[in-house]
């Protein structure tokens, strides 16, 4: 019996290493009862993944999405679980992300231009490389980074951040975010569980989250990832508490980026199934 699961997955359609097919067959070898894949912003890697599913017959896959939503201090991520790819919510809400993306990342490459340091859309794709067709990648800071580095202009992506595309950078600009209950409800309305990612990076501090918490659940927020390869365990406990308190769901992965992110292997933090499935019975995986 398998008895461990990852939800929290990115791959080369948004800013991870291993297509969408690879991470399953990881998942698979890893003796993981159930995989999600979550991309930020993008739908495009889900049929993929689930044909390569299909396959291997131990493993559930989830179909998922991370989406970046407004807060006005700090970062709001919402990760939909379960989801409908092809319901209308959710791919309007997918085309409304990439737009967003469309209209920062050339403005972005313009100041950085004034700034000299002269890296080109297509250096950038070039990092985000070849999965699906170009509409179907999402484009982000992280290739931005990567691109930077690679013409010289940084010595390594986290100095490309701290001083051209991090919050702060001289290069940086926001983008476009949508609100927490228009995600929630695009969500929903594609038959997924809304489940607020990574508590920690919100930037609140865990005394204050209760109340931010409260009004995501009036908004219809109904899960919790409680387990994540940044979350100590008096972290996953608290959310763990909250989540029976508030009588939500329970998530967890690893957020798995490939060997870009060491500290976020497949399977780790060890996410037990019985934790997450009410979940995964609430959406049929
Ligand atoms: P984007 O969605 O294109 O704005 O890119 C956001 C991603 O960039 C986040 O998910 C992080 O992975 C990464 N990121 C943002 N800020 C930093 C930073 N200061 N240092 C390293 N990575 C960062
Ligand atoms: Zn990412
Ligand atoms: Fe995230
Ligand atoms: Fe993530």
């Amino acid at each position: 019996m398998r008895r461990l699961v990852d939800l929290h997955t990115h791959s080369t359609f948004s800013d991870g290493q291993y297509a969408p097919a690879d991470i399953v067959r990881l998942a698979d070898r890893r003796g993981l009862a159930a995989v999600a894949l979550t991309d930020h912003d993008t739908l495009a890697g889900l049929p993929d993944a689930r044909r390569a599913a299909e396959g291997l017959p131990d493993v559930r896959f989830v179909p998922g999405i991370e989406v970046s939503a407004k807060l006005p201090h700090g970062m709001l991520h919402i990760i939909g679980l379960g989801i409908d790819e092809r319901a209308p919510s959710i791919v309007e809400l997918a085309r409304r992300l990439r737009q967003a993306r469309n209209d920062r990342n050339p403005r972005m490459v313009e100041r950085l231009r004034r700034l000299g340091v002269p890296v080109g859309m297509e250096d950038i794709r070039a990092v985000a490389g070849s999965a699906g067709d170009e509409e179907d990648r999402i484009v982000g800071r992280p290739h931005m980074a990567e691109a930077i580095r690679r013409k010289g202009y940084a010595e390594t992506v986290q100095d490309a951040f701290d001083r051209y595309v991090g919050r702060g950078g001289a290069a940086y600009l926001d983008k476009e975010k949508i609100d927490p209950g228009e995600t929630i409800s695009a969500i929903r309305d594609a038959a997924g569980v809304a489940v607020l990612a990574h508590p920690p990076q919100l930037a609140v501090g865990d005394d204050d989250l209760e109340p931010v918490l409260r009004r995501l659940i009036e908004q219809g927020l109904n899960g919790i990832e409680a387990y994540h390869s940044e979350h100590s365990p008096r972290q996953t406990r608290l959310y763990l508490e909250l989540a029976n308190r508030y009588r939500l769901f329970v998530a967890g992965g690893s957020d798995f980026h490939g060997p870009v992110k060491p500290d976020a292997a497949l399977g780790k933090p060890p996410v037990p199934l019985v934790m997450v499935e009410p979940l995964l019975s609430a959406v049929g995986v």
